[in-house]
């Protein structure tokens, strides 16, 4: 960074290429990925994070002591470049957002200096990093507390195609009634043509509803109930797990890959959102994203810790979030039909995207839709002050250079 800052060489920051959403021409790229310490502290339920290390990693390591950290669909993703966009988590609704649970970090500033920031250490600057995203600096590790699980009950069901307005239905008068023991996320899926994807599965639209249950398997069951009795479907796969097993709750991705993540938040999502959302991506549409779906909000992602910070998204009910290929066969039609989405569902829309989840969003007034007015506003006086050439760059930048 200082030999970038004494050439004002721009800087591209890169752990896992999970969130490589845009290109980047020219500049040094740094690549994190070897940077893999990772201490775990049991007693005080925290550990500290290199900025390569990826989430699959941490949650092996803590596991045996009854811990979870609060990863996001997919473990593979970096632990450090998600919490910075504030980590939005599968048990999000118990625990809140994995920036809520960051204690300090460890960033070198594009002026080419090593701070320590936490609460009590440039406040401020700790603030706009728990959800402002890789502008302000380079974060070589972070220190995050833990949580406590005993007992998880959860998993996917997968609906056919031909119900998703019955599921949709249900899910949507089913999930706000939910405590916030539950966590749940419903998604329209294309699963592609592929012999790892089990037969009944194989090469048609699907509707997958994600659920997990902090608590017993008993009072689990009792709260997913009226899901099982919707329709029929092609395979069940909830019940009692260990925390290890969270990947089999979304079934994500787990490389890379040529594909484009973005989403909004929603106010509400009713009967009509439902009917719109369907035009557009449901049965019969010829929609091309291979998912679009819906996360329930609310609970402990509502609650902040008092402390300031740049998370966005706790107001919001729901978050409607969608994946586009980018390989060249699909490439053309992928952003009309991710803009499609977004212009039929702007009636629910709280009109704010979440960070980690706004891929290719084009100039600033789009980038700012990332954050509430008045953090936008601080994260560029930020900016101004800590990388005044710009020199992170090559990311959801804000100021002139988004
Ligand atoms: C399959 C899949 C599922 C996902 N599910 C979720 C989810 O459930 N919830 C959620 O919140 N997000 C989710 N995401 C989005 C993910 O959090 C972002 O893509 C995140 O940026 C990944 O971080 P990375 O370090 O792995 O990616 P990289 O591509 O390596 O980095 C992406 C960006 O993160 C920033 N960054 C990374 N490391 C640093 C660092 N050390 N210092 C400063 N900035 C840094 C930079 O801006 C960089 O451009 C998902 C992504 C994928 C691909």
């Amino acid at each position: 960074m200082q030999w970038a800052a004494a050439h004002r060489e721009p800087v591209g920051v890169q752990s896992t290429g999970h969130g490589a959403d845009l290109p980047m021409e020219g500049g040094l790229l740094l690549t994190t990925g070897r940077m893999q310490e990772l201490e775990v502290d049991p007693r005080h339920r925290v550990a500290r994070i290199g900025a390569g290390v990826r989430w699959r990693r941490v949650i092996d390591e803590v596991a045996p002591h009854g811990l979870a950290v609060l990863n996001g669909s997919a473990s593979d993703a970096g632990a450090v470049g998600y919490t910075l966009g504030g980590g939005l988590p599968v048990l999000g609704r118990v625990f809140g957002f994995a920036a809520d649970h960051l204690r300090g970090l460890d960033v070198v500033t594009p002026d080419g200096r090593l701070r320590h920031v936490d609460a009590r250490h440039e406040p401020e600057l700790f603030a706009l990093l728990r959800g402002g995203k890789g502008n302000l600096g380079v974060v070589t590790s972070m220190t995050l507390g833990l949580v406590r699980l005993e007992q998880l009950y959860g998993g996917g069901i997968f609906y056919p195609g031909r119900d998703a307005l019955e599921v949709l239905s249900a899910f949507s008068r089913w999930a706000p009634g939910l405590p916030e023991s539950a966590s749940t996320s419903v998604a329209l899926r294309w699963m592609p043509h592929d012999p790892i994807v089990p037969e009944q599965l194989n090469h048609q639209l699907l509707v997958h509803l994600r659920f997990c249950w902090v608590g017993g398997a008993a009072e689990g069951a009792a709260a997913l109930e009226p899901m099982r009795e919707v329709s029929r479907p092609l395979l069940d796969a909830v019940g009692p797990m260990d925390y290890r097993d969270i990947d089999r709750v979304h079934m994500d991705a787990t490389r890379p890959g040529l594909y484009v993540l973005t989403g909004e938040f929603l106010r509400d999502f009713d009967a009509a959102a439902v009917a719109a959302l369907l035009q557009r991506a449901g049965p019969g549409s010829g929609c091309p994203l291979p998912e679009v779906g819906i996360r329930l909000m609310g609970g402990a992602f509502a609650r902040s810790d008092g402390m300031a910070d740049a998370v966005s998204g706790r107001d919001a009910a729901f978050f409607l979030e969608m994946i586009g290929w980018l390989a060249p066969h699909v490439a053309a039609a992928t952003p009309p039909a991710l803009a499609e989405i977004l212009r039929a569902m702007a009636p629910w829309s709280t009109g704010r995207a979440f960070v980690n989840m706004h891929g290719v969003p084009g100039g600033e007034t789009e980038h700012a839709r990332a954050w509430s007015e008045d953090v936008y506003a601080r994260l560029v006086k930020a900016k101004a002050l800590y990388d005044p050439d710009n020199l992170l760059r090559f990311q959801h930048v804000v100021g002139q250079g988004g």
